[in-house]
């Protein structure tokens, strides 16, 4: 295990040749998160499988956190699960090389797994994310949830921005 306090530090030398596995907890503010609203740490595994100085990992996470729904607005709890992949190789070894591949990266004195969680969780939050399956969202008009109730609102016809700020203005 990492002696340093962020979990996701290694020093390369400290990981066995074969395969390990680690269960670490991690902080999102400390992977640059913060602007989440997380339930609890982000639970990650990391599988490590080393042949030489090659380190291939298999980086695993779950996470609960808080959006808005896209459709209604509403404060939902989603949960995101996703497992990343990526090979490191030592820097030195490597500098006439030309690195092409995305999913690979280099490492020197630490192996530093901060940005790896980062791009894994990031790439794993839904676009639009729904409070329910099928959120029928807010009328386009009185703004009602209609997930609530129906409105009298005539839906069918779309309410120019241009007609709404002189409704507003003449109110
Ligand atoms: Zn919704
Ligand atoms: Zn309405």
């Amino acid at each position: 295990m990492s002696k340093y306090r962020n979990p996701l530090l290694f020093l390369p030398a400290h990981i066995d040749q074969g395969i390990s596995s680690f269960d670490v907890e991690v902080n999102p503010d400390l992977v640059g998160l913060e602007a989440y609203k997380f339930h609890a740490p982000i639970q990650c595994k990391l599988d490590f499988e080393r042949i030489g100085d090659r380190i291939d990992l298999s980086m695993s996470l779950v996470a609960g956190i808080e959006v808005a729904c896209s459709k209604c607005g509403k404060p939902t709890r989603i949960d995101i699960q996703t497992t990343y992949k990526v090979t490191f190789l030592p820097a030195a070894d490597d500098e006439d090389e030309e690195i092409t591949a995305t999913d690979l990266e280099l490492y020197s004195d630490i192996l530093n797994l901060t940005p790896i969680l980062r791009d894994a969780f990031l790439l794993a939050i839904p676009i639009a994310p729904l409070c329910r399956q099928g959120c029928k969202g807010l009328c386009p008009v009185c703004g009602v949830n209609l997930n609530q109730g129906d409105c009298n609102c005539d839906k069918t016809k779309r309410v120019s921005p241009f007609e709404e700020l002189k409704r507003l203005v003449n109110e």
